[in-house]
């Protein structure tokens, strides 16, 4: 904890500015930041004031070298305005709720927010033996990854993870979606599916199934009810990347695979077509039927997603 670099901000009045350019005159840095009356050192702490009278400490001991002026400023002026970058830091921090060294089998989606392009859905199986190796290729942070780096990441996890992966694409969707499969029935369907794909515990001994979360494990049991084969066991975690590698990696590939597709598809209509279900989705729907007709919106995109009324309109 003492190592952390921390960073907390004071705003002070024109008394308080006055003491402090006086006291780090003797500590002052040769060179000030763009706006700032100046910087100076107090031990491994760095102080910059702005001419808008906020100062900034940023150190290990950013704390300790704040107090003193936190507390002149309360005597000035009877309260003080500070911020510390630390706290915030804390709160966003996950925690974790299995270990992270683990072996695990993990499941996540793709596509199901998206208009165009097929649902992907990968289960991954990671041993302790890959954590380094994920996490040295940035894996933990695959939320944040983009198109380009999972274009480069993924053909290196695929080398060494196991994974199974199932495309429906948009003909199979429009097909089976009904008033009895909605979108959640659906989802639980096919992680089910990829999953089973590792129910064999001798060939791929885990210590967590993980999926990531998207409606409580009793409706997610309830929608399997016609399965033959149920995976039991699962761990239903939210924002289950974070805390599993093996749903980082199933949620890489799936992105992945998902960005393969929507190639083919730009390329088949030879327009680009985009991810998600906003505007631009709408007016990409009205220039294919006008180059295609609108049974090509079947072939190619969930038609039970409102975009196709606003576009056959
Ligand atoms: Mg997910």
């Amino acid at each position: 904890m003492a190592q952390k670099v921390i960073t907390k901000v004071l705003n002070v009045g024109e008394k308080t500015k006055e003491m402090m350019v006086e006291y780090f005159e003797d500590f002052k840095r040769e060179k000030t930041p763009p706006y700032a009356i100046f910087q100076a050192d107090d031990g491994d702490t760095v102080v910059t004031m702005y001419q808008s009278g906020k100062v900034v400490f940023q150190g290990r001991d950013a704390d300790l070298a704040a107090d003193f002026w936190i507390e002149t400023e309360k005597i000035n002026y009877g309260k003080a305005e500070v911020k510390s970058s630390d706290d915030k830091k804390e709160k966003k921090e996950v925690e974790r709720k299995i270990p992270l060294r683990i072996n695990s089998i993990g499941s996540d989606e793709v596509g199901t927010g998206d208009y165009f392009g097929p649902i992907v859905v990968t289960a991954a199986y990671v041993t302790k033996d890959n954590i380094d190796f994920l996490l040295e290729l940035g894996v933990k942070d695959s939320k944040k990854m983009s198109d380009s780096e999972i274009k480069k990441v993924v053909p290196e996890i695929i080398k060494k993870i196991p994974y199974h992966t199932f495309v429906l694409n948009n003909k199979q969707y429009n097909e089976l979606y009904s008033s009895d499969m909605n979108m959640n029935k659906m989802k639980a369907i096919l992680h089910n599916k990829v999953l089973s794909n590792f129910a064999d515990k001798g060939k791929y001994p885990y210590d967590y199934i993980v999926v990531d979360q998207f409606e409580n494990p009793r409706s997610y049991y309830n929608h399997l009810s016609d399965a033959k084969f149920k995976v039991y066991n699962i761990t239903f975690l939210t924002k289950a990347e974070d805390q599993c590698l093996s749903v980082a990696c199933a949620s890489l590939i799936s992105r992945y695979v998902f960005l393969i597709e929507m190639d083919k598809i730009s390329k088949d209509v030879d327009l680009e077509i985009p991810k998600g279900a906003g505007d631009i989705v709408d007016s990409v729907g009205k220039e294919i039927i006008k180059k295609f007709g609108i049974e090509k919106l079947n072939q190619i995109s969930k038609i039970n997603f409102k975009n196709t009324e606003k576009i056959i309109k």
